[in-house]
C-alpha cells in the first residue's frame, strides 16, 4: 500500500509535480498551509500490478465500490446459510390457475391471465397485504434489473449496505477524517423511506409454552423479563421466497427485571458462549431477542392494557436503537452484496397489550437506516418513544442532511427535514409471527426445569431440581433430558466431561435410543446421578 501511495501526487498547481500523499498523510490542514477553496491536483503514476491493488482495497473497510472483479471475488468467497444459498436457487415464480373467466385457452396453454408471476410481483404483494418484500424476492428484483444477461463478466453487485459516515478512503488526498473533509468523501443527504423489503418474514413459536413459561416471570413478579431466542431458520411458504424464525427455546440472561423495563446486567460472556455452543450443539441458533412491556388493566380479567398502538408506537426509540445494535453484532453473510454481509436476521419481538386488552407478540427489525445511522454515530434514543433524536455535529462527528418522506393532508408525497428528531416509523420493519398448526417442538413442552437467572420468583436450577426432572424411573427416558434449559445448566456444572454433554444434548434432540443408553452408562451421567440422589 505505502508503495502505492508514493506513485500518487498532491500539488496546488496543475503543472507542478507534487508531494507524494505518504508525506502528507499525518499533516494537518493548517501545517500544509491550505485554505478554504483551494483546488489540489491530484497526479498518478500507473501501478503495473492491479492484484495487488484489488487485494488491498478488499482488505480495508470502507464505502468504496469495488471493481467487477472484486464483486466477483466476493460472490465466490462468501459462505452463505444453506437456507439462502437454497432461496438463491429457487425462482420463486408465484404459479396461477387458468382463470375460467379470462383464459380463452384449453388446459395445456397459457397467457397473460394464468401465467407464473415474478416472486416481487407488486399487484400480488398489494392483493395478499405483503407488507414488506420477502429478502430474496427483493434480491430477485435487484437481478432483474442489474443483472440481466446472467453473463459472470456483466455481473455487478446488486446489494450495497448504505454507510453514512465520512469515506474512510478518500481520493481526494487531504488527511483522514476528521482532519481532512471534501465533497468527495462527506457522506451526501440521508432520504429516509419505508424498507421496502425484510430479512425475516415471520417469527414461528414451535410450541405455545415457550411463550406462556416466559410471560410467567412477569405474572409471578409483576416486573418485565427480557430472553434471547435460539431455533432455526427455515423456509417461510405463505410468502414468496420466504423465511421464517422458528424458536424452539428462551434462553434468560442475567437482568435485573423493574416495572417498566429490564436492564441487562453485565454480559456474561462466559455464560453467552456457553448457550451459544450447547445451541450449537443441538442445531440452533441464536435468532432474536424478547422482552415484556405488560402492564395488568387492574379489571381483575388477566387484561393488560395497550399500550403500543399506531397512535403512540410499536417499538421505541430506545429499543431501535437496541435492535439495531444486536443487528449490527449479528451479521448476514451474503454473497450478494459489495462487502460480503447484508444486514441481519437477528429479530426483536415484544409481548405487550393488544387493541383487545389480550397479552400480543408483535415482532420486528430495526431497518438498514437505522443499523447505519447508528454505526455512523447520527442519531440517539429520544424521552419521546415515537420519535429517535439526531445527534449534534462536533468536530469528530460529520452530520449530513436527512429527510424524511411523508404523505401529507392533502396525499401529496412531501420531503420533510428529520433535525432535530423524526418518527421511530422509518427505521422499523414489521415482521409477522404465529404458532404451527401442528407443534413439534424440538424440547419437551409444559412444565419444564427451572428457568435460569429467576432467583428473584424464588427457583433456582440446583440438584434437587435435576433430581425432579430425572424422576425416580430407572430407565432414562428422552423426554426427562429434552429440556434446553436443563441442558445449559447440566452441561455448566463440569460434572460431565465435553464428550459427554455432547452426548446428552444429541441425545436430547434425536431421541435416540442407543444415545440415550451410551448417556447413562456414562461415568459423568453416573455421577451426576449420585450427587441428586443425595438431595
Ligand atoms: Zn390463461
Ligand atoms: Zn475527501
Amino acid at each position: 500500500m505505502k508503495k502505492q501511495l508514493s506513485n500518487v501526487t498532491i500539488a496546488t498547481r496543475p503543472a507542478d509535480q507534487g508531494e507524494p500523499v505518504d508525506r502528507l498523510m499525518l499533516k494537518t490542514v493548517n501545517e500544509l498551509a491550505l485554505k478554504h477553496g483551494d483546488l489540489l491536483f491530484l497526479n498518478y503514476a500507473s501501478v503495473g500490478n492491479q492484484q495487488n491493488l484489488e487485494s488491498s482495497q478488499s482488505s480495508e473497510a470502507g464505502p468504496e465500490l469495488p471493481t467487477t472483479a472484486t464483486a466477483a471475488q466476493v460472490f465466490q468467497s462468501v459462505k452463505q446459510s444453506a437456507l439462502d444459498d437454497q432461496l438463491d436457487k429457487d425462482p420463486g415464480m408465484i404459479t396461477r390457475p387458468r382463470d375460467p373467466k379470462m383464459c380463452c385457452h384449453g388446459d395445456k396453454g397459457m397467457c397473460d391471465y394464468c401465467m407464473p408471476l415474478e416472486p416481487y410481483d407488486a399487484s400480488y404483494q398489494e392483493e395478499h397485504k405483503i407488507k414488506h418484500l420477502s429478502f430474496h424476492a427483493y434480491l430477485k428484483k435487484l437481478n432483474s434489473e442489474n443483472n440481466k444477461s446472467g453473463g459472470s463478466s456483466s455481473y455487478m453487485a446488486p446489494l450495497e449496505e448504505p454507510f453514512y459516515g465520512v469515506a474512510k478512503k478518500c481520493p481526494g488526498g487531504h488527511p483522514p477524517w476528521p482532519a481532512g473533509i471534501c465533497s468527495k468523501c462527506q457522506p451526501s443527504a440521508i432520504t429516509l423511506q419505508q424498507q421496502s423489503f425484510r430479512m425475516v418474514d415471520h417469527v414461528e413459536f414451535a410450541d405455545f409454552g415457550i411463550v406462556n413459561t416466559f410471560i410467567d416471570a412477569w405474572r409471578k413478579t409483576g416486573l418485565q423479563r427480557i430472553g434471547y431466542l435460539y431455533g432455526t431458520y427455515q423456509r417461510y411458504d405463505a410468502v414468496p421466497l420466504g423465511v421464517r424464525a422458528v424458536v424452539e427455546a428462551i434462553y434468560e440472561p442475567s437482568q435485573s427485571d423493574e416495572l417498566d423495563g429490564v436492564t441487562l446486567t453485565l454480559p456474561n460472556d462466559e455464560e453467552e458462549k456457553h448457550v451459544d455452543e450447547l445451541a450449537k450443539a443441538a442445531g440452533l441458533q441464536k435468532l432474536g431477542v424478547v422482552f415484556t412491556d405488560l402492564l395488568d388493566a387492574g379489571k381483575g380479567d388477566g387484561s393488560v392494557v395497550c399500550k403500543r398502538h399506531v397512535d403512540s408506537y410499536f417499538l421505541s426509540s430506545l429499543e431501535i436503537a437496541f435492535a439495531a445494535k444486536l443487528q449490527k453484532e449479528n451479521r448476514n453473510p451474503c454473497r450478494w452484496s459489495t462487502d460480503g454481509q447484508f444486514s441481519s436476521k437477528f429479530v426483536t419481538c415484544v409481548i405487550s397489550g393488544n387493541l383487545e386488552g389480550q397479552i400480543d407478540i408483535a415482532s420486528y427489525q430495526s431497518s438498514m437506516s437505522a443499523e447505519a445511522m447508528m454505526d455512523a454515530d447520527l442519531i440517539e434514543p429520544s424521552v419521546n418513544p415515537s420519535v429517535m433524536r439526531i445527534k449534534e455535529p462536533t468536530s469528530t462527528r460529520y452530520v449530513p442532511d436527512i429527510f424524511y418522506k411523508k404523505i401529507n393532508e392533502y396525499k401529496l408525497t412531501v420531503q420533510e427535514n428529520a433535525k432535530p428528531a423524526f418518527p421511530v416509523e422509518y427505521l422499523l420493519v414489521t415482521l409477522t409471527h404465529g404458532f404451527p398448526e401442528k407443534p413439534a417442538p424440538l424440547f419437551t413442552p409444559g412444565e419444564s426445569f427451572p428457568i435460569e437467572n429467576r432467583g428473584h420468583t424464588g427457583v433456582s436450577q440446583d440438584f434437587h431440581a435435576i433430581k425432579k426432572q430425572l424422576g425416580n424411573g430407572t430407565r432414562l427416558e428422552a423426554k426427562d433430558i429434552a429440556d434446553f434449559h436443563f441442558l445449559v445448566h447440566v452441561t455448566s456444572l463440569g460434572i460431565l466431561s465435553g464428550e459427554e454433554s455432547r452426548l446428552l444434548v444429541q441425545a436430547a434432540v434425536s431421541k435416540n435410543e442407543e444415545d440415550l443408553y451410551l448417556l447413562s452408562q456414562s461415568p459423568g451421567w453416573q455421577s451426576l446421578l449420585t450427587i441428586a440422589s443425595t438431595q
